[in-house]
């Protein structure tokens, strides 16, 4: 852990009373997202103030995500764009933060070909940001930090994006290294929280009036096995359930294999607990899920589905698919077609597989070419189309509790929101509803939301 206070201190002096403009921009997962507003706590303790604009920003940080290639090239194109920011206000300083700098080997790309970087900041050294600014302002050519595990993220402040929408992680990082994913290299392994802490830090924010509580963790639901107190998922669910106040708990992401029995039970059992669950199955083909290293099989998985929808048969379950894992033949792929119609999501989040240097999926052979992927992503969208139009037509008729969060895109004097389930709906109100619960009756289900009527 870093004391930062003398160095903020440092940096106000030479701010010298100035509020500098930083524009920080996070890429990827929620939990980037919530890294992000760190990154911001701090800077608002160095005194700086934000913009949306880049181009009259002082400090640019981006905050970047490495799950995919197409998100790291997305960063790499927007820093090589930045040169020009930089030759036009040679005092502006510019970080590039998250997944993609606790890479070593990226970091030391965009040390040696984009000069215009100031410094790099693994996903674990968010509390050195002070003392990298305090070398760019004394003048190093660069600067980094990509070391591992200070969980002192945990206690930074932040400065949230929503007033209404706030994300908790209990945990940080993974010890599952499923031979696709690159994410246990940039996060570490897993380190939970302790409850106190999350109960103490929920009860804060319903009393600040946030009405949403998105608990994160790579594998949300593995919470608690490092911990000697031997709190699980479910108890912290069943604790936070007990604070008072007109809020609701949602969690992501829940890995299948620990998706116990007792996990669905506190679901339940928990009036605070949104009814859904984010469960990533990634394949229907056991043999796709060995090569994986998911540590289930579609038998184990299709159990806690039934178990849970021997409870609600109408429960609202979503997940992840990869498709075009290297050497996925095309019955692997027919039977991921397969769960999807027999689970029958409300909505999958679908990625074709993206090799990522350093895992062991990346010395796979992979014959299936891009045309042959494209293909299955194209039907698999199709066949998700097809289900969650007929799926949504299960709410029409029903009165969903909705948390309001904006304006509707397309239809002027309307709003959107989730519901409980988490479904898009959308309804006729004002914008004074966002941010608030409102109650509405479903009359219209479309494929990828429903809509309907306030009910006073
Ligand atoms: N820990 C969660 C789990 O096990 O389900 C998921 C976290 S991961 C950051 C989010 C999703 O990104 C995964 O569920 C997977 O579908 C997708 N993903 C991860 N690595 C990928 C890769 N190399 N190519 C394509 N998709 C990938
Ligand atoms: Fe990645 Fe697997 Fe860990 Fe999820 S469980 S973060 S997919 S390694």
């Amino acid at each position: 852990m870093n004391d930062n206070t003398a160095a903020i201190e440092q940096i106000k002096l030479k701010f010298a009373g100035k509020c500098p403009k930083a524009y920080v921009r996070s890429f990827g997962c929620q939990q980037s997202v919530s890294d992000g507003e760190k990154i911001k706590g701090l800077l608002g303790l160095m005194g700086c103030s934000f913009t949306e604009d880049e181009n009259e920003a002082d400090m640019i940080i981006l905050n970047t995500c490495a799950v995919r290639e197409n998100a790291e090239d997305r960063v790499f194109g927007i820093v090589g764009s930045m040169k020009k920011l930089k030759e036009l206000k040679p005092s502006l300083i510019i970080g590039i933060a998250g997944c993609m700098t606790a890479q070593s080997h990226v970091a030391e790309k965009i040390k040696k070909s984009y000069p215009q970087v100031d410094f790099v900041m693994g996903t674990s050294a968010i509390s050195s940001l002070p003392h990298l600014l305090l070398e760019c302002l004394n003048g190093a050519k660069f600067s980094a930090d990509i070391s591992e595990y200070d969980d002192f993220s945990a206690v930074v402040p932040q400065i949230r994006d929503s007033s209404f929408k706030a994300s908790v992680p209990v945990m940080f990082g993974c010890n599952n290294f499923c031979t696709y994913c690159i994410v246990p290299y940039v996060r570490g392994r897993e380190r939970s929280r302790q409850p106190q802490d999350i109960i103490n830090e929920v009860r804060g924010l319903v009393r600040d009036g946030y009405k949403e509580i998105m608990l994160l963790g790579q594998n949300v639901n593995s919470y608690g096995k490092d911990l000697e107190n031997g709190m699980t998922f479910p108890q912290l669910l069943r604790e936070l359930d007990k604070i008072e106040g007109d809020f609701w708990i949602r969690f992501m992401s829940s890995h299948p294999k620990d998706a116990t029995k007792k996990l669905a039970d506190a679901i339940f059992d928990c009036t605070k607990v949104a009814k859904h669950l984010h469960l990533p199955v990634q394949s229907g083909s056991n043999d796709v899920l060995r090569r994986m290293n998911r540590r289930y099989t579609v038998e184990k998985y299709m159990e806690t589905v039934d178990y849970i929808r021997q409870r609600d048969p109408d429960f609202s379950l979503t997940t992840d698919l990869i498709v075009g894992f290297p050497d996925e033949k095309d019955e692997d792929f027919e039977a991921t077609l397969d769960i999807i119609r027999r689970v029958k999501y409300d909505n999958i989040y679908s990625f074709i597989y993206s090799k990522r240097t350093g895992t062991k999926a990346a010395e796979m052979d992979d014959p299936i070419t891009d045309e042959e992927k494209g293909m299955r992503m194209r039907r698999l969208l199709e066949v998700q189309r097809e289900i969650s139009s007929e799926h949504y037509k299960r709410f029409i008729g029903r009165t969903m509790r909705v948390l309001a969060d904006g304006k509707a895109k397309k239809r002027e004097g309307w709003l959107t929101g989730k519901s409980s389930e988490f479904i898009i709906v959308e309804f006729e109100g004002d914008s004074s509803l966002i941010g608030q619960f409102v109650d509405v009756e479903i009359t219209d289900a479309m494929n990828w939301a429903v809509s309907g009527v306030i009910r006073k």
